[in-house]
């Protein structure tokens, strides 16, 4: 099956490997953007960071159950698999990997990659320690499926790209890792998949995501070093909007552990539901 722009789409591991040798014969380097679909500018940023670094990007699309804490989150997660092809050959993917579940998951599927430390605080407490082991599982698979020479996250899972990297440490994956800065809308609100399940009341009192860690980096760029106090700054701005909040953590970006009085390089990171979605945003603040 062949889309626009000649982006390839392929199901299986066997046409991946097929076709990553071939492109490496051609000297060309290999990069990956792992994805669950449904695309987006953060999305489409990724890949064009790739395609400027390498000749050959695969971009697999696959909604890893395993990942999931909320069976309905799961069922609801927006899928148009025509419309990504379109969209990632026109950033310049050159192979789009879809796979079925059985093709990541065969019966008798027993082994998981658990990374211990970063997983635990923030969405490991609030997603339970499965989301994690599901993501590493899965990243880990594709590594070796495609072998890359670098794959590309997005800064808006912020806590998702460090397990990513001290797995790859930790366990000596050949393949350097990029995380790319989040893109937002007009707005500010971080693009999403699950953006577009918001109904217009709760896109409104979305915003108040971004807002929180504005509030968050105001207090700490003039001078705060109470992290409770910058915590309450920015929890301020989530109540106000009358979200329900899971997390506000202000905490080292390196390793998610709490630094009081704040100093360095800090990750102001929210989670909360709003109406039916649940949201997550962060920023990178220096102190
Ligand atoms: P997902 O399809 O949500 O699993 O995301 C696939 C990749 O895109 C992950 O590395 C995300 O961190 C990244 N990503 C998602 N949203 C954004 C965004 N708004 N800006 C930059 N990267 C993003």
């Amino acid at each position: 099956m062949t889309a626009p722009g000649s982006l390839r789409v392929v199901r299986t591991v066997q046409e991946v490997r097929s076709a990553v040798h071939a492109a490496r014969a051609r000297g060309e380097r290999i990069g990956l953007v792992p994805t669950m679909g449904y695309f987006h500018e953060g999305h489409l940023s990724l890949m064009r960071r790739a395609r400027e670094e390498c000749g050959f990007v695969v971009v697999s699309l696959f909604v890893n159950p395993t990942q999931f804490n909320d069976p309905a989150d799961l069922a609801s997660y927006p899928r148009d698999e025509v419309r990504d092809a379109a969209m990632a050959a026109s950033a310049g993917a050159q192979l789009l990997f879809a796979p079925d579940a059985a093709e990541i998951y065969p019966t008798g599927f027993s082994t998981y990659v658990s990374v211990t430390g970063v997983t635990e605080p923030m969405e490991g407490e609030a997603r339970g320690i499965s989301h994690f082991r599901g993501v590493a599982t899965v990243v880990a698979k594709l590594f070796n499926m495609v072998a890359p020479d670098v794959a590309f996250f997005g800064q808006k899972d912020a806590q998702q790209a460090l397990v990513i990297r001290r797995m790859v440490r930790d366990l000596d994956f050949p393949v350097h890792i990029e995380v790319c800065p989040t893109v937002r809308e007009r707005d500010g609100l971080a693009m999403s998949s699950r953006n577009v399940r918001l109904r217009p009341e709760d896109r409104e009192r979305a915003l108040s995501l971004s807002r929180a860690l504005d509030a968050a980096e105001r207090c700490i760029t003039t001078g705060e070093r109470q992290a409770d106090v910058v915590r309450r700054a920015a929890l301020s701005e989530l109540e106000a909007a009358g979200v329900e909040v899971d997390y506000v953590e202000v905490v080292s970006a390196s390793t998610l552990g709490a630094i009081d009085p704040l100093e360095g390089e800090l990750l102001v990171a929210v989670a909360a539901r709003v109406g039916a979605v649940r949201l997550i945003d962060n920023a990178l603040v220096q102190a």
